[in-house]
């Protein structure tokens, strides 16, 4: 059993090692290179809004379950919050239409065969047509797997693997796509209950974690980059952090939870994907309307989700990429006609703040996703983790909690 497992990067993958392995009675030492934890799944406070704000709005769906084990074993699954069925109203900005999809709360899709609870305009056929994308290859993309075009696609599909693969669907890995709606769509309505994390992440996925780690006799150390690997033979033998280095003792572990291009440097020769995409985040400061719905599904727009907080309306646009170099002013006003129609809300632009997260995720290709390497290394007391690592999810908080726990249990596993 390792005496010491050292944690590299504070983020969801490397916290979720970190909890496991503190929890199973190791010492922990958690390393950040930056003066906060939590990575890409973070809050702080914005001055524009004068509000404390995520990165990005980040959606969990109730079949998530690594990612809800996570939360129980950081005490904060009562901070998820979401509706008691999987309801997901939508609005159609070019038509006006508005529909509520029901998935109610089966273990099976049975909502498929309720004209009332399906997306309008659609037949059970329609549903049985994306057959073929539950069990396809990695190595397809979805536009060679299903056809991406008509109104169930346009209503549904699009907005779903959007979302989930951060790139346009007929190019994403049907592989990825089919493990989504395995987790999804397939598993019924008790699997896609939206869960939030209204108080914010910082509050309710990371700052738990921190504490814990910290009651547990962990060490969690910002502003700690790690810059280099010393070897010896097959084993990590030190961690050179710029002002200090650490000696790994022969019962040490490493788990390196960084994002791809941190690992490929620290690593030379590791495989990684090589390609990112933009998710695009805007943030108003407006008290929603009493009716408005925790999540609006928006298309036909630019906007593509509208979430309500208590004092705030935030909007979510995948692939954002196009949207990179627009002028900040100029997005963010084309971004508030969209919440006023979506929304129902009308007047100046209120205070607000755009975040372009330009390495959102590794781009969800059959080519990229075929680049992700596995949690082993060729060092035996040297583990990875991340969204990016091969974990059969596209880069989401629950393919991240898969990785961390996989990393742990690889860890528990050494002699
Ligand atoms: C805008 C946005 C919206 C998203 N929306 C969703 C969503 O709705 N649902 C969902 O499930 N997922 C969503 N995601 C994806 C989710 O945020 C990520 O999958 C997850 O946060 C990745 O966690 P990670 O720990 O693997 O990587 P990261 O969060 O990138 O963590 C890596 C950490 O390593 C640190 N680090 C880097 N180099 C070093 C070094 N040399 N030494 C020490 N530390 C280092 C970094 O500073 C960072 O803290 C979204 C992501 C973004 C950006």
């Amino acid at each position: 059993m390792p005496k010491t497992v050292h944690i590299i990067g504070a983020g969801i993958s490397g916290l979720s090692a970190a909890v496991r392995l503190a929890n199973a009675g190791h010492g922990v030492h958690v390393h950040e290179a930056t003066l906060q934890a939590g990575g890409r799944c973070r809050s702080y406070f914005d001055a524009a809004t004068n509000l404390t704000i995520d990165n990005g709005n980040h959606l969990l769906l109730s079949g998530n379950r690594h990612a809800l084990a996570y939360a129980k074993s950081i005490g904060s699954e009562a901070g998820l919050i979401g509706p008691k069925s999987a309801q997901f109203p939508f609005v159609d900005l070019a038509t006006g239409q508005r529909w509520l999809l029901d998935l109610g709360d089966s273990r099976l899709p049975l909502w498929v065969f309720d004209e009332s609870r399906r997306v309008p305009d659609t037949g059970v056929l329609d549903y049985l047509a994306l057959a073929p994308l539950v069990w396809a290859p990695a190595s397809k993309p979805v536009g060679e797997t299903i056809r991406c075009e008509g109104t169930l696609y346009q209503r549904l599909v699009q907005p779903l693997l959007l979302a989930a693969l951060n790139v346009d669907p007929p190019v994403g890995s049907a592989g990825l796509a089919g493990a989504i709606v395995r987790e999804t769509l397939l598993a019924g309505g008790q699997a896609c209950r939206p869960l939030i994390a209204r108080d914010g992440l910082s509050a309710v996925l990371i700052e738990p974690a921190v504490k814990l780690l910290q009651q547990k006799g962990a060490s969690v150390s910002l502003s700690h980059e790690l810059r280099e690997l010393a070897t010896t033979g097959d084993r990590v033998a030190g961690l050179k952090f710029g002002s200090d280095e650490i000696a790994i003792g022969p019962d040490d572990a490493i788990v390196m939870a960084v994002p791809p291009r941190a690992a490929a440097t620290l690593l030379p020769g590791l495989q990684t994907p090589t390609r990112f995409r933009a998710i695009v985040n805007a943030h108003f400061r407006i008290t929603p309307p009493r009716d408005a719905p925790a999540i609006l599904g928006v298309v036909g727009g630019l906007v593509e989700w509208l979430f309500a907080f208590p004092q705030r309306l935030s909007v979510t646009i995948s692939a954002g990429d196009r949207l990179v170099d627009m002028p900040r002013e100029e997005l963010a006003g084309a971004i508030w006609r969209d919440v006023c129609k979506a929304s129902g809300v009308s007047g100046e632009l209120p205070p607000w703040q755009v975040v372009r997260e330009r390495r959102a995720t590794f781009e969800a290709t059959p080519e990229q996703n075929a680049l992700r390497p596995k949690a082993v290394t060729s060092f035996k007391n040297l583990f990875l983790a991340g969204d990016w690592t091969d974990t059969g999810l596209p880069a989401t908080i629950e393919g991240s909690v898969r990785s961390g726990d996989r990393a742990a249990d690889l860890v528990l596993a050494m002699r």
